[in-house]
């Protein structure tokens, strides 16, 4: 994504004059250029030419739709544009829209205003002006304000450009599932149209023995490769290591690690599922690869899970380059001592290594569920810190975003005997009230945890897409949440009409 680009529209009108609109032009490059060497923003900014009738406003507008190398538009009324010019374009705009509400002077010239000054700088009522136009016409939009010098507005536009992001590469993510859902499992079932139409991924199943294919295909020199990679970065249980009596389980991780990169790799795949009832010809339940190739970036869902695969492959874009990392993750089971509620998560095998805290060890166990042979993993405790754990849910005319604000924590105690990467947490407010909250919402048992994201982005990514979002944090109560999620089931179904 380093070629995305934020365009940078700035409105005004003819009445001013050729003079003042070159001022107007010149304060515009001053804002956008503030913008573009922010080091937080995550795309390049680029100046438009001033905005001064209805046909460039429409013409830009449908420029920004069609390039894909435009990931949003920053609109900023410096001066009067009068917004029925702004219908058009508007109407037609199909990128992420932030209103920044902003002007170049932080402090009023008292003493020497005029009304020249004035007619110059009065965004004040330019930009209300344009925030009727598009409340009027419905227009999904950030609005940020204050001076392109204040920290919180080059934070505010940042997370909504990593939200820019994400949508920009969800809307052109295809994922491959191998095998079906989980048998009679209900949440991780959902309908691919309302998704391809709403975040524009594209989810299909392949046989998972096209898999075993590639797998089996895989050279002993690729295997030897990723086997020395595996040394360098991980601490090696002994009997993996070359000449361990199960250094061959090892070998055989490492080549489903590289059939599954070159099937994703030849198939142009962002995301992928596996389901442990479907393996086919592979010998063990992925779990070293699917973790390693979560590092890389890749969405990955267990029991077919598509949705949480969507879900991890977008988060996973915003958050690229942030402190933090960002997992698969499954609410597993807890600990109810008071004053020391929390949640350990873990899954099967498949925890991503970006949230590691400590150097993870590879290790071999018995797996009870899959049938195959002992499956190598990873395994290592999440680091401690604020974060974030989301799901979505499939409503049924609808998809819903719930999330959760966290605070991971070390485990009480060594788990000498959990052979999985695991994380333990204490929900915001509290576990009485998040777990009560979750299941209200009817929100999933996979999500994807995150330490770099806040709630923020995927307020901004809910807004984007219209998918609904609601958030249990500090501030939640079971009677307020209660009744958001009963308003939400209302707006939502008005909003997508008849
Ligand atoms: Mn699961």
């Amino acid at each position: 994504m380093s070629s995305a680009q934020i365009w940078f529209l700035t409105g005004s009108q003819h009445l001013y004059g050729p003079e003042i609109l070159a001022q107007v032009a010149s304060q515009s490059l001053t804002i956008s250029g503030a913008l573009d060497g922010a080091p937080e923003v995550p795309a390049r900014v680029v100046p438009k030419p001033v905005l001064t009738d209805a046909d460039a406003i429409r013409r830009v507008m449908l420029d920004a739709s069609s390039d894909d190398s435009c990931i949003g538009v920053i609109a900023w009324m410096h001066t009067f544009s009068p917004a029925k010019m702004w219908i058009s374009g508007l109407e037609r705009l199909q990128k992420p829209l932030l209103h920044l509400h902003t002007q170049v002077n932080r402090e009023l010239p008292w003493s020497s205003i005029d009304m020249d000054f004035m007619n110059l700088n009065q965004a004040a009522h330019g930009d209300r002006e344009f925030g009727y136009v598009q409340s009027r016409l419905g227009v999904a939009r950030k609005t940020v304000f204050g001076h392109v010098t204040d920290p919180a507005v080059l934070a505010a536009t940042a997370v909504w450009a990593r939200a820019a992001l994400g949508l920009a590469a969800v809307r052109s993510t295809k994922l491959a599932r191998f095998g079906d859902n989980m048998r009679n499992v209900a949440v991780t079932e959902g309908d691919k149209v309302e998704a391809e139409r709403r975040l524009g991924v594209s989810v299909n199943t392949y046989g998972v023995n096209d898999l075993v294919a590639v797998v089996d295909a895989v050279s002993d020199h690729e295997v030897d490769a990723l086997v020395t990679e595996y040394g360098d970065l991980y601490d090696i249980a002994p009997e993996l290591r070359p000449g361990g009596d199960r250094h061959g389980s090892l070998r055989y991780g490492a080549r489903i690690e590289a059939g599954l990169r070159a099937f994703l790799t030849s198939g142009g795949f962002g995301a992928f599922t596996t389901n442990f009832e479907d393996l086919g010809g592979l010998r063990q339940l992925p779990g070293l690869a699917v973790q390693r190739l979560m590092a890389e970036g890749y969405g990955f869902g267990g029991e077919g899970d598509w949705k949480t695969s969507v879900l991890l492959r977008t988060l996973k874009v915003m958050a690229a380059g942030l402190p933090g990392g960002t997992s698969f993750m499954e609410d597993y089971t807890y600990n109810l001592t008071p004053g020391q509620e929390l949640v350990l998560g873990a899954h099967m095998l498949e925890v991503c290594p970006s949230i590691a805290a400590q150097r993870p060890r590879v290790e071999i166990h018995p797996l009870g569920i899959g049938n195959r042979e002992d499956p190598v993993r990873l395994v290592f405790d999440a680091t401690p810190g604020p974060g974030l754990v989301v799901g979505m849910s499939d409503m049924g005319d609808r998809l819903r975003l719930t999330g959760n604000a966290i605070d991971l924590v070390p485990p009480l105690e060594p788990l000498p005997k959990l052979p999985v990467a695991r994380a333990v947490w204490a929900p915001r407010p509290d576990l009485r009230t998040s777990t009560t909250c979750w299941l209200t919402a009817g929100a999933p048992h996979h999500t994807v945890l995150s330490t770099a994201l806040t709630s923020e982005h995927l307020e901004d990514f809910a807004e984007m897409t219209g998918l609904e979002l609601a958030f249990i944090d500090e501030t939640t109560t079971v009677r307020s949440f209660t009744r958001e999620l009963r308003w939400n089931n209302a707006y939502y179904r008005l909003a997508q009409g008849l």
